[in-house]
């Protein structure tokens, strides 16, 4: 937008914009957007958007989506409806359609997850949309976020990543967050957001003391994470993120294949980065820092994390593994 303040890093902000804008398939000037906080304001801002486009719509979410989503709800008054998870994380489409006939919201806002935190699953929205339209609703009757945090930067670069769960502005989602730490690796949390113009102008003020319209949550904001993601995109370029996407999926399946010989029981979503298994011992969780949930661990193989690391990880796990496995082989006087 600029404004009369000399000092900012406005130009910037707009081709982080507009790169977001083109790499998540939006119509060319159609969509708006910031450099944001983090994914959690991301997700704020959709479902702030997403209010005031729909007042009193009901809030549909998976049990797997992030908690910055409940909380975005909490803060904005939004009625919630909970849906099923799948066991790998995506959301179950038959309860979804359930709780629609259940409750047969007017409005409904969803959110649909391009990469759960935990299990790293996809919410398909094209599959989605259609039992919207199936169960009688029409377009303007819902409005769908997408919480892409990680994943945002990384499905743009498959190319045979399916239509429904790619990240798209023009005919999926009506705004799609991400995170800038995440895949980018910025030095500070940040994020970006982009949504159609046309639900962002419902909120915009006119602000003349800033000679500019007033469209984000935040007042001041951060330029150093504009500079910081701007820079980060323009030094890697097209190649060097779909390069950097493309290894870290090999990484992954390394993982993968190393413990499913050790016998471990283990998945990764297709198109994902995340790595599930039983949670180790607390040694291990908290040598190489895991993440638990549930009894569940994962590994997720940012560009940061290298082979070698993965390979001390696979050793350790596979070593504290077998030996669980003996014991329990013992016990049950198998052995
Ligand atoms: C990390 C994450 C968030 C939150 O992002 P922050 O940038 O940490 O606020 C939201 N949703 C998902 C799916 C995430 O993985």
């Amino acid at each position: 937008m600029g404004s009369n303040y000399g000092q900012n890093v406005c130009d910037l902000e707009l081709e982080v914009v507009s790169y977001f804008e083109r790499l998540w398939q939006g119509i060319k000037g159609d969509n708006h957007g910031s450099v944001v906080t983090s994914g959690t304001e991301g997700n704020i801002n959709g479902l702030y958007l997403a209010r005031e486009t729909l007042p009193s719509a009901t809030l549909f979410f998976s049990s797997e989506t992030h908690y910055s989503v409940k909380k975005a709800a909490r803060m904005l008054r939004i009625n919630t409806c909970e849906v099923h998870s799948q066991e790998k994380g995506e959301i179950d489409y038959v309860h979804f359609q359930e709780q629609l006939k259940h409750h047969k919201p007017d409005n409904i806002i969803l959110v649909a997850n391009c990469g759960t935190t935990v299990k790293g699953a996809y919410d398909n929205i094209a599959r989605l949309r259609q039992i919207l339209l199936m169960e009688g609703y029409n377009e303007k009757d819902f409005y769908i976020h997408s919480d892409a945090a990680l994943s945002g930067l990384i499905l743009p670069f498959i190319e045979d990543a399916p239509y429904g769960i790619t990240p798209n502005l023009n005919g999926l989602s009506d705004s799609i967050s991400v995170s800038g730490h995440k895949m980018l690796g910025t030095p500070m949390p940040c994020g970006v957001f982009v949504a159609r113009r046309a639900a962002v102008e419902r909120i915009s003020n006119k602000i003349s003391y800033l000679r500019s319209s007033d469209t984000t949550i935040m007042g001041s904001r951060n330029g150093h994470s504009v500079l910081s993601i701007w820079y980060s995109l323009v030094k890697k370029g097209r190649t060097g993120l779909a390069e950097a996407t493309q290894n870290s999926l090999n990484k992954a399946n390394y993982l993968l294949q190393k413990l499913k010989s050790a016998c471990v029981p283990t998945f990764c979503n297709n198109y994902s980065i995340t790595v599930v298994f039983p949670a180790p011992p607390d040694e291990i969780i908290s040598r190489y820092q895991l993440a638990c949930e549930s009894g569940l661990a994962h590994v997720v193989t940012m560009p940061s994390v290298s082979y070698d690391t993965i390979d001390l990880f696979i050793h350790d796990y596979c070593k504290w593994w077998r030996s669980e496995n003996a014991k329990q082989a013992i016990e049950e006087g198998v052995v």
